[in-house]
């Protein structure tokens, strides 16, 4: 039983509304509809506490930041309210900000953006997409795939020592791989950026849904998080840490909210005094029912209690482990080796298999919901698979033919609620 409970899926053949239709997914297992999404490293269902504290929102919607009346008042209470609570669950420090955004991919490209001039950047080619790209218009160092959290350090504290002592950089890095769910030596890469000079942002998409992730303890200047991993609904997502960056940098988007006072000049333009708290980087109206989602899946998770959690994960991912080990065909995804701390997030190949018909059979035959591909991690997967990093692909890449190696992976990933 779990200590948290996700929002049903029994939706399957449910008419849907909105949609105006039946939603019909033929699945039939042992003469009963069923499905198990074993996908929550993509997204994760959101808790039904938290579907039931937005609807419980819902009297009391109104504008934010905009309106003279109660119910907007209370939203605008609401929303700051959400950002505390976030600032609370992340332990940040006094003076940090918490921007809310779209998702982790939004807050590494705000972060990206907010760069000081001549920032060199440096991250492993075992990133995420989100963390892996968004530095590209400036100088970015990309360091290989070490083979343990020991050799990640070194890699990075010989890259550190080599650059230019006087510039600016920031190491970006993940504190659970999406792929393996090894969890990275946080604690000791920010040490050692730190005592080179640099800062350090940590990609939590996957962390902060299955450890406690603490700024102060892990001493990260800041860090990234989506709703919808961690069990809350999709669309906003979270930059919380160091205000100088953000508050010096020109704002993400331009537009009303970010800015404080706008007047015509004599020349005819326009001058724009933009915010300096984290309203300079939320242009626009915000996702207020978002982050009330966020802070109460956050509320969620620290009432449940992270020893539990962080236990009844380990028992799961020791058991879908075990059960996978017992298969001769399968080969489990692994950076660090079998004996790495990690998250609920596992991914392996089938020998002889191609990797989407085999998560397509999953699926079709037993109700089981994972991810095929190369989740959005293409260099790491193939280093992974066994393959050159460099060779061309896409996500969802075509399988090879049988018998010949392969290009692809499945992925099995759960938590709380699981
Ligand atoms: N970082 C990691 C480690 C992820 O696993 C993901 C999503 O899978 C992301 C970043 C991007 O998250 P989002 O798609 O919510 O922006």
């Amino acid at each position: 039983m779990s200590v948290l409970t996700a929002a049903p899926a029994q939706t399957v053949c449910a008419p849907l509304p909105v949609l105006g239709g039946d939603v019909t997914v033929p699945l039939v297992t042992g003469g009963e509809v069923a499905y198990a999404a074993l996908d929550y490293a993509a997204s994760a269902p959101a808790l039904q506490r938290v579907w039931d504290d937005v609807a419980a929102y819902a009297p009391y919607y109104g504008s934010v930041h905009r309106g003279a009346g109660y119910l907007s008042q209370l939203s605008t209470d609401l929303f700051e309210n959400a950002r505390k609570a976030v600032a609370a669950f992340l332990g940040c420090r006094d003076g940090d900000q918490v921007v809310f955004t779209r998702s982790t991919t939004d807050s590494l490209n705000l972060l990206a953006r907010a760069l000081p001039a001549d920032c060199q950047v440096f991250v492993f080619e075992t990133e995420h997409h989100a963390s892996l790209l968004p530095w590209q218009d400036g100088k970015v160092t990309y360091l290989d795939a070490p083979r343990s959290p020991r050799q990640a350090v070194e890699t990075l504290e010989r890259a550190l020592a080599d650059r230019d002592p006087h510039g600016p950089a920031l190491v970006c890095v993940t504190g659970a791989s999406n792929v393996t769910g090894e969890l990275w030596p946080v604690r000791e890469l920010a040490a050692a950026a730190h005592t080179h000079g640099a800062r350090i942002v940590l990609d939590a998409a996957q962390l902060a849904p299955h450890h406690p992730v603490d700024v102060r303890d892990l001493d990260v200047d800041w860090v990234a998080f989506s709703g919808h991993k961690l069990y809350a609904p999709f669309g906003c997502g979270v930059l919380a840490g160091r205000a100088d960056w953000l508050r010096e940098a020109g704002p993400y988007l331009l537009g009303g909210g970010a800015s404080r006072r706008v007047t015509r000049r004599a020349d005819g333009g326009v001058d724009v005094e933009w915010h300096e708290s984290a309203a300079r980087h939320e242009a626009g109206s915000p996702n207020v029912i978002g982050a009330y989602a966020i802070a109460s899946a956050c509320k969620a998770l620290t009432e449940a209690g992270w020893d539990d959690l962080v236990a009844r994960e380990r028992h799961l991912v020791r058991t879908v482990r075990e059960g996978l080990a017992g298969v001769p065909e399968v080969r489990i995804l692994s950076l660090f080796g079998d004996d790495a701390p990690r998250v609920g997030v596992i991914s392996f190949v089938v020998e002889g298999w191609n990797s989407s018909h085999f998560a397509a059979a999953l699926s079709a035959e037993y109700g089981i919901g994972v991810r095929d591909g190369l989740f959005c991690a293409h260099p790491l997967v193939r280093t992974l698979l066994g393959g050159d990093p460099q060779t061309q692909g896409e996500c969802g890449a075509p399988e090879a033919a049988a018998g010949e190696k392969s290009l692809n992976a499945i992925r099995v990933s759960f938590g709380a609620g699981t």
